[in-house]
């Protein structure tokens, strides 16, 4: 029995020192992603339910890692604002983001791009500037940029941030709160924000058909949106019967599978197409 328990302790201390490492080598890699060219945006549309047509489009950031294969957002992002790495990440996104949206609208599509920002990049004292430039540097118009926030990127120093929004939105951005009802937001502090669009987290949509208790809350965020002059975007709809529930709640804007997935700049013109034909 001694020996066993022996054999069990270096197993898990194995395992540590494997998980611990391949941080290690996630982080380092992660260190040259920009020099190395490794990052990559895709593109999801975002759909009117009243017009039926393509509106806008979500920027989405993937990593294309020669030893790690595509890396998910969820994997490096959370490791990138540790090590501060999201704000060159970020920007380079964000200006990738632009430029794109310039392109498309030189082509004569015009749509509306929105850009996570890490609530790190949203503290950094430079953030207004680096936008600015950005916009300036690619020629893109601030009001078809949509900067999408999570409400614990707010809550923290709400008047510091409502500061910081204002700002925002004096350049002419839009300004989302991403995930809505997930986070620790107050209804009294929303009130205070200059936000201009609610998204409804995908895991009140997911069984929005069987769970009365998800309705309620999908319900409830477009009657708070509309009340307060905000817009709303329901995002992970993956099926018919969650389309025809938005709807009939009064939600203006979806995103999802049901749709398409995020997809390379290339393949957008064609998907944006057949959406709007069908
Ligand atoms: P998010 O901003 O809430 O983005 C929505 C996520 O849901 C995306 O995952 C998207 O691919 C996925 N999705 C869209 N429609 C559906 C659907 O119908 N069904 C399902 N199951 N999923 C759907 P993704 O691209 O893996 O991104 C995950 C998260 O990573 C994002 O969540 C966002 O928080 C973060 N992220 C992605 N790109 C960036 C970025 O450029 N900057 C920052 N700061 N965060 C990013
Ligand atoms: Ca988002
Ligand atoms: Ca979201
Ligand atoms: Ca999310």
């Amino acid at each position: 029995a001694k020996g066993e328990g022996k054999n069990t302790f270096s197993f898990f201390d194995e395992e540590l020192n494997s998980a611990s490492r391949n941080r290690i080598a996630l982080e380092q890699r992660l260190r040259q992603v920009l020099e190395k060219n490794e990052l990559l945006v895709l593109y999801q549309p975002k759909i009117s339910l009243a017009t039926g047509k393509v509106t806008g489009v979500e920027a989405l950031v993937r990593w294309n890692s020669p030893e790690f294969g595509m890396v998910s957002p969820l994997r490096f992002i959370p490791l990138a604002e540790e090590t501060r790495m999201i704000i060159p990440i970020g920007e380079w996104v964000l200006e990738t983001a632009c430029r794109q949206q310039v392109l498309w609208q030189e082509q004569g599509l015009s749509l509306t791009m929105a850009v996570n920002l890490s609530s790190v990049q949203f503290k950094s004292p430079t953030l207004i500037e680096r936008i600015t430039a950005i916009l300036d540097k690619t020629g893109m118009l601030a009001e078809q940029l949509e900067l999408e926030l999570t409400e614990s990127a707010l809550v923290e120093k709400p008047n510091e941030a409502t500061w910081i929004l204002e700002q925002l939105r004096s350049l002419g951005c839009g300004i989302a709160i991403d995930d809505f009802g997930t986070g620790y937001s107050s209804l009294a502090y929303l009130k205070n924000f200059p936000v201009t669009v609610l998204k409804i987290d995908r895991t009140f949509v997911r069984d929005l058909a069987h769970d009365s208790g998800d309705r309620a809350i999908a319900q409830s965020v477009v009657a708070l949106a509309n009340n307060l002059d905000m817009q709303t975007v329901a995002e992970g709809v993956e099926q018919q019967e969650q389309l025809a529930i938005l709807r009939e709640l009064g939600c203006a804007f979806v995103q999802g599978f049901i749709y398409s997935r995020p997809v390379p700049a290339d393949e957008l013109p064609a998907i944006v197409h057949t959406i709007t034909a069908g």
